[in-house]
């Protein structure tokens, strides 16, 4: 079943066109990686699929229903950043659990849903500390964990990782994929590290200048690369 479906979408900023007509299906359950240099417009396409920026021409569809005008709220949709943007006041059981209170849902409910994801993510001993008390990888599982608390129906990763240092990085980049398989939620990932791309997603999307370059599993892509572009970019070393 198909969760996403981009067709034809553009975005301006003014007279400049940054996204230039693309054409992407994510199906259900699926975690794939949108991949490309500094610029290339992930951030863009990332915050139009979550609502906060507007679409300026074509159409994006969840579960087949067209969702152009609506928020991020009613999209059902958590990002993950990579500065994780947590409460500093607060515990790290409050930074769970404020988002839902503000939704007014039922406490015991809150209280289940908390326990539920700081026990996946092994904060389950960190609940009253502050996020100063934590270390860097500790609060990025914060912030992973503010969004698996609110049961979105996709998850969108905006380079969750560029501020780890790389032992850090590659411990967190099997975290998240290993959440993946215990969550089966649909799962957009974006980087622009080639090899994260390359070792956690089962599609990736392969971005240049505002246009898909090609769409593929990592093997087909590295086996066969649709230009140039693609070739030097998932060929090239870090
Ligand atoms: P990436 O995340 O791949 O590094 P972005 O999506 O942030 O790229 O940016 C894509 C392009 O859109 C860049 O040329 C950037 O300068 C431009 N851009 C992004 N946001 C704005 C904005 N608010 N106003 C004008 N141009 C923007
Ligand atoms: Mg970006």
């Amino acid at each position: 079943m198909t969760a996403i479906s981009m067709k034809d979408l553009r975005k301006s900023y003014g007279s400049l066109e940054v996204i230039h007509g693309i054409d992407i299906e994510v199906q259900s359950g699926e975690f794939i990686a949108l991949v490309g240099p500094s610029g290339c417009g992930k951030s863009t396409l990332l915050r139009m699929i979550s609502g906060l920026e507007p679409i300026s021409a074509g159409q994006m569809s969840f579960d087949d229903q067209r969702v152009n005008e609506l928020s991020p709220a009613q999209r059902q949709i958590a990002m993950v950043f990579q500065s994780y943007a947590l409460y500093p006041h607060m515990s790290v059981r409050k930074n769970l659990s404020f988002g839902l209170e503000n939704l007014r849902m039922d406490k015991a409910e809150i209280n289940r849903r908390v326990d539920a994801a700081a026990k996946l993510l092994a904060i389950d001993g960190y609940l009253d500390r502050r996020p100063k008390a934590l270390s860097g990888g500790q609060r990025q599982r914060v912030a992973i964990g503010r969004a698996i608390v609110r049961q979105p129906r996709v998850f969108l990763f905006d380079e969750p990782l560029s501020n780890l240092d790389a032992k850090l990085r590659v411990q967190t980049r099997s975290e998240i994929t290993k959440l993946h398989k215990q969550l089966k939620t649909t799962m957009i990932y974006v980087t622009h590290d080639q090899v994260e791309a390359m070792t956690m997603a089962q599609k990736i999307v392969v971005l240049n200048k505002g246009k898909v370059e090609q769409i593929g599993r990592p093997l087909d892509l590295f086996e066969r690369p649709a230009n140039l572009f693609v070739a030097g970019f998932i060929g090239s070393p870090r």
